[in-house]
């Protein structure tokens, strides 16, 4: 069972989820969280199968609004986007915004995705960095952290997200210094904006990832600069709404973490709360 009930990252059928805001609402409920916020991927000019259609941004916010009034008293529902370094949506229009980088911008305008097909992250390696995947890597947290420490977001959002397709290509080696050297150096410059890290189980609730995103070297050097941790089902489903959370949790307590943060259960007292572990 759970300790958290609560998730800040849960998408719709406004972006690419597969569940109504209402049905994701409902199941959450149902488990007994405390707390709930949607995020959406926010509006953005290409690509918008994946993300809340420009023209129905309002509307997105409105239903949440709805949401969160019907479940008032019961579960604290918050208004937030998962917003990628390329999106035009202002993040004002939210209660909290979860950075992402889930793209590679190529100089003609088309577009590799971080975390989309193995074969065109295989083309994209070769053809701009030489087959490189340490560079590739490179490239990919030195946009993490500009976009990062340039937007203060209020989450970080699945931080490490390129292991998602590095663990069916190997393009470099998680356990090499190098790697680890460049991750945290991104890591470290963040950890000045004060923002959460989020520990993400989609990956193991979808089952192409044993751990969830970041990797526990970069968790624990978190823990040891003092930076905080949110634990997020990044749910797509109604079904995978708290998917994996226990083995976060006890990775967490494996590596000192004693409490998390989530979503306040009475947003009169602010909007994050500290839950134990334990
Ligand atoms: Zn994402
Ligand atoms: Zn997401």
């Amino acid at each position: 069972m759970s300790r958290v009930l609560s998730s800040a990252h849960v998408h719709t059928t406004f972006c690419d989820g597969r569940s109504t805001a209402e049905e994701m609402a409902q199941a959450a409920y149902e488990l007994g969280f405390v707390s709930l916020g949607f995020s959406s991927h926010a509006p953005q000019t290409f690509d918008l199968k994946y993300c809340v259609d420009p023209a129905r941004e309002d509307e997105y916010i409105a239903e949440i609004r709805r949401i969160q009034q019907e479940y008032a008293g019961r579960m604290a529902v918050y208004l937030g986007t998962e917003r990628d370094m390329q999106s035009c949506a202002d993040p004002k229009k939210y209660d909290y915004f979860i950075a992402a980088v889930h793209y590679f911008m190529k100089p003609d305008g088309s577009f590799c995705a971080v975390d989309g097909p193995a074969e065109e992250m295989r083309k994209y390696v070769d053809e701009y960095f030489g087959g490189d995947g340490l560079r590739m890597a490179q490239h990919y947290f030195s946009l993490m952290r500009d976009y990062v420490t340039e937007a203060k977001p209020q989450i970080i959002g699945h931080f490490d997200l390129i292991k998602k397709n590095n663990s069916r290509l190997h393009l470099y080696d998680e356990d090499d210094a190098a790697y680890r050297a460049i991750a945290l150096e991104a890591l470290r410059a963040m950890r000045e904006t004060d923002a959460l890290l989020e520990v993400n189980t989609g990956g193991v609730a979808r089952g192409y990832m044993d751990e969830p995103y970041p990797s526990s070297f970069l968790l624990k050097a978190w823990r040891e600069w003092g930076g905080e941790v949110i634990i997020n089902s990044d749910c797509h489903f109604a079904d995978k709404m708290d998917a994996a959370y226990d083995k976060a949790e006890e990775l967490l307590l494996s590596l000192g973490y004693d409490h998390a943060v989530r979503l306040n259960q009475c947003p009169e007292r602010g909007m994050w709360e500290t839950v134990s572990l334990r």
